[in-house]
C-alpha cells in the first residue's frame, strides 16, 4: 500500500511540517507587541488543528498547523490576531520559527 504523504492529520502536518494542501484560507498570526499572553486563543483553537502554543513568554501560532478557521480571532480580548496572507513556508524558515516545531513534540503539547 502506498504511503500517504499528504498532511491530512495534525500528526502528519507536524511530521511533514506542511499545511494541509487543501486548506484555502491563509494562516493567522499574533502581533506580539499587542498580545497580553492570556492564552484565550490557545484554548479556542480546535484540537484537530492545535496551532497555538506558549513559547517562552510569548504565545505563537505555527502557520503550518493553522487552517485559518478564525475561531481564535473573536476569543482574543485585545484583537491582536491577524490574517497572514504573506506567509509562505520559505519565510517561515527565515523568520526563525524552526524551534517552534519542538512545541508540539513536547510534554506540554496542550492539544494532546
Ligand atoms: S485560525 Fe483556527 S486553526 Fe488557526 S490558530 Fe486560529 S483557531 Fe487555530
Ligand atoms: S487571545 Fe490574544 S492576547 Fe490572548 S494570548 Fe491569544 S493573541 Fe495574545
Amino acid at each position: 500500500m502506498p504511503v500517504d504523504s499528504t498532511a491530512i492529520t495534525r500528526d502528519q502536518r507536524i511530521e511533514a511540517r506542511e499545511r494541509n494542501p487543501k486548506w484555502q484560507n491563509d494562516p493567522v498570526r499574533i502581533e506580539m507587541l499587542e498580545c497580553i499572553n492570556c492564552d484565550a486563543c490557545l484554548r479556542a483553537c480546535p484540537p484537530n488543528f492545535g496551532a497555538i502554543f506558549n513559547h517562552g513568554a510569548d504565545v505563537v501560532i505555527i502557520p503550518e498547523l493553522c487552517s485559518g478557521c478564525d475561531k481564535c480571532i473573536p476569543a482574543c480580548p485585545v484583537d491582536c490576531i491577524y490574517p497572514h496572507p504573506d506567509w509562505t513556508s520559505e519565510t517561515a524558515t527565515s523568520s526563525g520559527s524552526g524551534d517552534w516545531w519542538e512545541l508540539p513534540h513536547s510534554n506540554n503539547d496542550p492539544y494532546v
